[in-house]
């Protein structure tokens, strides 16, 4: 079994999230907006017979000109230590010295590949161009071309990942969905719709606790809390006579169904608890530090 890490890396617009989604295709696609927190790395776990890649999505790197953009790049090196493979990804048409100088200024300490994105966009000559530019370089190991907008070439990258990979066991069970991390983008998920119906300070002073989460043979039976802060806001979540819950649990419960893969049956309950976001016996709870 071919087990490890690969984060990408790239400039904002290589298209690093849309890379994650290719590799991830239908499987244990796990790509939400709000999972974007140095915090909470892991985005996508593909998992089939004979390998478990485990593949982090970074935050753009942006070339270092400034005191600020230097600290910002030290945040993605950090971020590379435990990768087993750095995928550096660059758009064909993008300005290759510049590119150049922004993989350079990494300073990997794991083994990178560099990965031209976008090749629809620019004739053959100029991909043979970018590829032959990149593989010359010291901190390339090999080149590939791909265009991740039309799945072009993304199983040949898929393999040369797992060329990089150690052997080892799954650090996470496929089917498993007990497993906290599970359990972690299904609370976020929860989270990601109070964002898209509440407005105001909701979204920022609620959270989400998943209280038990148990596989039954034909669904998954989730219980969940969502914590605020005030009375108020414990009624606006709720809604005039629950209409604003529902409509929460059924939106949660259709993109955990998607996430699972599975049916889910929701139980959302709200729970006021004062300055939760300045307590740190709540914010070990609700899985934060
Ligand atoms: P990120 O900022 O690196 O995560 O980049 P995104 O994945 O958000 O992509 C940025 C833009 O590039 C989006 O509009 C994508 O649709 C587009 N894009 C990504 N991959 C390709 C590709 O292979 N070909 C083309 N033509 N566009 C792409
Ligand atoms: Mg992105």
């Amino acid at each position: 079994m071919k087990t490890g890490f690969v984060s990408i890396f790239g400039k904002p617009n290589a298209g690093k999230s849309t890379l994650l989604n290719a590799l991830l295709g239908e499987k244990l696609a796990i790509v939400s907006p709000k999972v974007q927190t140095t915090r909470h790395r892991i985005k996508g776990i593909l998992t089939e017979p004979g390998y478990q890649i485990i593949i982090s999505d970074t935050p753009g790197i942006i070339e270092p000109r400034y005191k600020l953009h230097e600290k910002m790049m030290q945040a993605v090196r950090s971020s590379l230590e435990d990768a087993d493979l750095a995928v550096l990804l660059t758009a064909a048409n993008e300005r290759l010295e510049e590119t150049d100088e922004v993989f350079n200024s990494l300073k990997l300490r794991v083994p990178a590949i560099v990965v031209l994105n976008k090749i629809d966009l620019v004739s053959k000559q100029q991909q043979e161009a970018a590829l032959a530019f990149f593989k010359s370089k010291d901190y390339c190991r090999d080149v590939l071309a791909i265009s991740a907008l039309q799945h072009q070439h993304v199983d040949t990258l898929l393999q040369k990942i797992l060329e990089y990979l150690p052997e080892g066991e799954p650090f996470f069970e496929g089917d498993n969905i007990s497993d906290l991390s599970t359990r972690f983008f299904v609370s976020e998920l929860i989270r990601e719709k109070i964002y898209y119906l509440y407005q105001e300070e909701i979204p920022y002073e609620a959270t989400v606790l998943i209280r038990a989460f148990e596989e039954k043979t034909t669904l998954t039976k989730i219980t969940a809390d969502i914590i605020v802060q005030r009375e108020s806001q414990k009624a606006i979540i709720l809604g005039e006579g629950g209409k604003m819950i529902k409509k929460l649990g059924t939106d949660a419960r259709t993109s955990i169904e998607a996430f699972l893969g599975r049916k889910v049956f929701l139980e959302l309950f709200v729970k006021v608890r004062p300055k939760w976001r300045d307590n740190e016996n709540f914010l070990k709870e609700y899985g934060y530090l």
